[in-house]
């Protein structure tokens, strides 16, 4: 069933999952369960492909654009998997950047998002590569990310209740540089 796709070990995976489930005391071969390890292999596969890619590679898609006014986009929603608990974080991130000379398309941009957030994940680190990428690696003036975002793993501690979300943000370049430039940005960012 299992196999081996751009680095995964799918079959490992499923031996994993099946054992899991044996440590729980569930046998992985009752009624609806035979096909579980596979599934979740598959999942994984899908939520963690970003670590196959590097997302810079979709900055390469810029173009030249003389307006170098203000690139705002507002919720793009992403699902990542947190790195300690292995369960999925349900977010939205709010991106915006000033063009130095390149602009980049909004799928791009999408894209770029949905790289960093297939992995293992912290929101701080997935909020500041979003915006390392907007600043460094487009070559832009300065860029402003802030990612809103849902743990199912508060559940794991008792600590989660339905709607409670926790906010990041990072500021690079000009909005690092100038808190009136942030503080405009952010409250456009807000006006969604
Ligand atoms: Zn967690």
């Amino acid at each position: 069933m299992g196999e081996t796709t751009g680095g995964f070990d799918g079959a490992r995976i499923e031996r994993a999952v099946r054992e899991i489930l044996h440590a729980l005391g569930v046998d992985p071969e009752r009624d609806g369960l035979e096909e579980t390890p596979h599934r979740v292999a598959e999942a994984y596969m899908t939520l963690l492909s970003g670590l196959r890619e590097d997302p810079l590679r979709h900055l390469q898609t810029s173009f030249d654009e003389s307006a170098r006014d203000l690139v705002m986009m507002r919720d793009v929603p992403f699902v990542a998997l947190c790195e300690h608990h292995l369960l999925p974080m349900l977010g939205r991130a709010h991106v915006c950047y000033l063009p130095e000379s390149r602009v980049l398309g909004f799928s791009e941009i999408v894209r770029v998002v949905e790289g960093y957030a297939a992995r293992p994940q912290l929101q701080e680190r997935l909020t500041a590569q979003i915006s390392d990428a907007l600043h460094e690696g487009l070559g832009s003036r300065g860029s402003l990310v802030v990612v809103e975002a849902e743990h199912t793993c508060m559940a794991a501690t008792g600590a989660w209740r339905p709607g409670t979300t926790a906010a990041t943000s990072a500021a690079r370049g000009v909005f690092a540089e100038d808190p009136a430039r942030r503080a405009e940005a952010i409250a456009l960012l807000r006006t969604g």
